[in-house]
């Protein structure tokens, strides 16, 4: 390929630092464009812009604590899920997840929302963190108040049984024993 500007350099394939404007900030961002080896102008063919937006985006994403194309493709895959499937799952429009993973930035809800409804530990971490905001026991603990629970409720059927109540009338038994009905011959 000729150089389109001096007409004489020749346009060779190399990486060139750039930078980027991604949401009105500037981020730099190594990326491979065509040089031209006497001039130095450079254009992109349509891969390299396609690879140039992608690393744009990964670069403010990085920065922003959000979720890389690579991360966004690895949770729509995770879930076996298409664009299509992804988009409905998600409650946004169909275009959306392709948009992402070409380098479109999600927002920050949006972010929180796809690790919410993709990944399970950061599922997880946002249930611990809900039941401490809201002051109710983990749902560990309350597994365990159930297993505690168990043999008092087994002494009280016990007291409610028919018949059993007559033969405690004025007895007073030590804990932990229950009363039973002598039979009758
Ligand atoms: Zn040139």
């Amino acid at each position: 390929m000729k150089c389109f500007q001096c007409a004489k350099g020749k346009m060779m394939p190399s990486v060139t630092d750039m930078t980027a404007r991604v949401r009105g900030e500037e981020t730099p961002v190594r990326t491979e464009a065509m040089v031209c080896n006497r001039c130095g102008f450079h254009v992109m063919t349509d891969a390299q812009s396609d690879a140039y937006t992608i690393a744009s985006a990964d670069a403010y994403r990085t920065r922003h604590g959000l979720l890389t194309t690579k991360e966004l493709k690895q949770a729509r895959e995770d879930l076996r899920m298409s664009f299509r499937a992804f988009a409905k799952y998600l409650k946004v429009s169909e275009a959306s997840p392709k948009r992402w993973e070409a380098g479109l930035v999600q927002d920050q809800a949006m972010d929180e929302l796809i690790r919410l409804k993709s990944d399970l530990p950061a599922a997880r971490e946002n249930v611990t963190q809900l039941e401490a905001h809201l002051g109710v026991p983990s749902a560990a603990s309350r597994t365990q108040m159930i297993v505690v629970q168990m043999p008092r409720r087994e002494v009280q059927s016990e007291w409610d049984a028919p018949g059993a109540s007559n033969s405690s009338e004025g007895v007073t038994l030590p804990s932990g024993l229950v009363p039973c009905m002598w039979p009758t011959a």
